[in-house]
């Protein structure tokens, strides 16, 4: 008697559930303001489909959830356009638009968020080539960079730039900086500016860069076997020689003389996609 009570309450409790589960499962139809099912085999493939909210670890809607915050918060890899000689133009990841040395070659259409100089010879100081600078438009160059000898540090939203150590027999070491750029994707890239090795540089080996640009005229600066070495003695991921041959937009053949691994050459007009590791 009593077992034959007990299973009438599992019937009744089970088939109450049953019924539970079937409006959770209508219930997000009728909010989102779409036709309620039609019939009932529609309503329980609709239940049947969805993850039960009462499982535990729901690892189907937590990586839907991860995956969209994920895509969401990636604002994708910076771009750098090499304008040519010691001229390079990065679009970042958010879209904010950086130049470097402004001299050379094309693309300076785009509207610039930061402006770099890394000294003041006429090869690479040209701000009046970028037309357009977007509100907030900051310029750096190595006057507020190198502040009673300190290399400083700016962070921006998108960027954090760091002066560094830029100098010889033709460039005063404190008129001179290069820069190191950090992007949101963690990507570092370091642009040498004009300078022959610097006591500076091995220290720059224990920070995993992943893009080393390095001068190599050989003339004002370090020349392309002096450059190499710098390549081995950094570390980076790739180097890129730049600021190839005085007068100069690009010298391809002086750029293979170049050697380093993870070597990425470059051509004026060219650009690539900043990748991270
Ligand atoms: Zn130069």
């Amino acid at each position: 008697m009593s077992l034959a009570i007990a299973f009438f309450f599992i019937v009744m409790i089970t088939g109450v559930l049953l019924l539970e589960g079937c409006a959770a499962g209508q219930t997000p139809d009728f909010s989102a303001g779409s036709p309620p099912p039609t019939s009932a085999s529609s309503g329980n493939d609709t239940a049947l489909s969805e993850p039960n909210p009462a499982m535990p670890g729901d690892a189907g809607s937590d990586s839907i959830d991860a995956d969209d915050t994920a895509n969401d918060e990636d604002p994708g890899a910076a771009k750098l356009l090499y304008q040519g000689h010691g001229s390079f133009r990065i679009t970042t990841g958010e879209g904010k638009v950086i130049y470097v040395d402004p001299y050379a070659g094309e693309g300076y259409d785009l509207s610039a968020d930061l402006i770099l100089i890394t000294h003041q010879h006429s090869d690479h100081n040209k701000i009046d080539l970028i037309t357009s600078k977007n509100p907030g438009c900051e310029i750096i160059t190595e006057k507020n960079a190198l502040v009673g000898e300190i290399h400083q540090v700016f962070e921006f939203g998108y960027v954090v730039v760091e002066a560094v150590e830029a100098y010889n027999k033709n460039h005063n070491p404190y008129e001179c900086v290069g820069y190191i750029l950090t992007f949101t994707d963690g990507v570092q890239l370091y642009a040498s500016g004009d300078t022959s090795t610097t006591t500076q540089m091995e220290t720059f080996s224990t920070r995993n860069l992943d893009y080393a640009l390095l001068c190599c005229d050989g003339t004002y600066n370090m020349d392309v076997k002096e450059a190499s070495e710098c390549a081995a003695l950094i570390g980076a991921r790739h180097s890129i020689p730049y600021h190839i041959e005085p007068g100069q937009l690009f010298n391809r053949e002086r750029a293979e003389q170049f050697e380093a691994e993870g070597r990425i050459i470059v051509a004026a007009g060219e650009e690539i996609i900043l990748a991270g590791q």
